[in-house]
């Protein structure tokens, strides 16, 4: 058996811009890179953060792994198995295995179903409760497993807070007995009080249920708190991959570096954040080839604009794509 869960290989998304005012006034259709031949693998049991700025391909990373958006180019292993070939009757079995939890969860509740009828749903979908019983019987224990309790069964989602609505979301994903949840910014529309609390239910679980976390976010702390391992992404690729210990405390990727100088000190009197890099972020359309990040790059040569680097491994699992390291 395979140590790894997920893989992903050389894969791509790219989008075809054919009807929007500057193609047809270009006369020509152009492409989006969102994602641009990203290789990563996920060990069962740990948690793997991806992280990057809005923009740089992490939400539609997540809805290729699921087949949410089918990828232009590239494999996505999952137990060995390729699911890209899988047929649909296989891909919906899949399916069960991999939850996304998305980052509003007021919006992918439905405000007319009690929680009982929304943790219900993929209970009767998927014929996890042979009678009413049983399936109550269920309801009961995913909101216990989150947090929450049976007075809360038949309530509405608008009378809970976004934190108990995140856990309801958490419990729906739970249903269906995943072995991967992926979470797109699954804390980032919550207080700050409430996602570490959310973060730590993250934790608690993925303990308990012997869980594997892709946990998206672009916001530094998180992907701090809750990752054993950490992807840094700039548009469409990933620049840099390792445990969170030699991300956080030995980045090495000019982009990584830059990422980490930009978050502001809790301290308002320390001096304020070394920005290394200047001017904008690379336009992910029709992107000139070499290295993303060569216009803003302190240490850029000519080859880096002409030849895009590749992950390389720097010390063991530290993987950098960068040519002058
Ligand atoms: P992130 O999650 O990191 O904020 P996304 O994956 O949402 O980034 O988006 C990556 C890039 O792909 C962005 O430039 C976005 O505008 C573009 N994009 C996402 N979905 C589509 C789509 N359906 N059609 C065209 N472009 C898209």
């Amino acid at each position: 058996m395979s140590e790894y869960l997920l893989e992903a290989r050389n894969l791509k998304k790219h989008f075809m811009l054919d009807n929007d005012t500057v193609s047809r006034l270009a006369g020509k259709t152009r492409t989006l890179k969102a994602v641009d031949g990203i290789d990563f693998a996920v060990r069962r049991g740990e948690t793997l953060g991806l992280v990057g700025e809005s923009g740089c391909g992490k939400s539609t990373t997540a809805r290729l792994i699921t087949r949410l958006v089918e990828p232009s180019a590239g494999e996505v292993l999952f137990k060995g198995e390729n699911l890209l070939e899988f047929k649909r009757a296989k891909m919906q079995q899949t399916r069960k295995s991999i939850q996304l939890v998305f980052q509003d969860p007021y919006s992918s509740l439905n405000p007319r179903k009690t929680i009982m009828q929304i943790l219900s749903r993929p209970l009767e979908v998927h014929k996890l409760a042979a009678n009413w019983v049983e399936k109550r019987r269920r309801v009961l224990e995913l909101l216990n497993l989150v947090g929450l309790g049976e007075e809360h069964a038949d309530r509405y989602p608008h009378e809970f807070s976004g934190g108990q609505r995140q856990r309801i979301a958490i419990a729906r994903a739970l249903a269906v007995d995943p072995e991967l949840i992926i979470g797109d910014e699954p804390v980032s529309a919550l207080d700050v009080s409430i996602q570490a609390q959310v973060l730590n239910l993250f934790r608690e679980l993925q303990e308990k249920l012997s869980l594997t976390y892709i946990f998206i976010a672009h916001d530094l702390s998180v992907i701090r708190h809750i990752s054993d391992r950490v992807a840094v992404m700039y548009v469409g690729k990933i620049v840099e991959t390792g445990n969170v210990a030699d991300i956080f405390d030995k980045p090495q990727h000019p982009y990584t570096k830059a990422l980490l100088d930009a978050v502001p000190d809790a301290d308002p009197m320390v001096e304020p954040p070394k920005l290394t890099l200047k001017g904008e972020v690379a336009t992910p359309i029709d992107p000139p080839p070499g290295c993303r990040l060569c216009n803003r790059c302190p240490i850029a040569t000519d080859h880096c604009s002409q030849v895009m680097p590749e992950l390389v491994e720097t010390s063991k699992d530290h993987f950098v794509a960068c040519h002058n390291l």
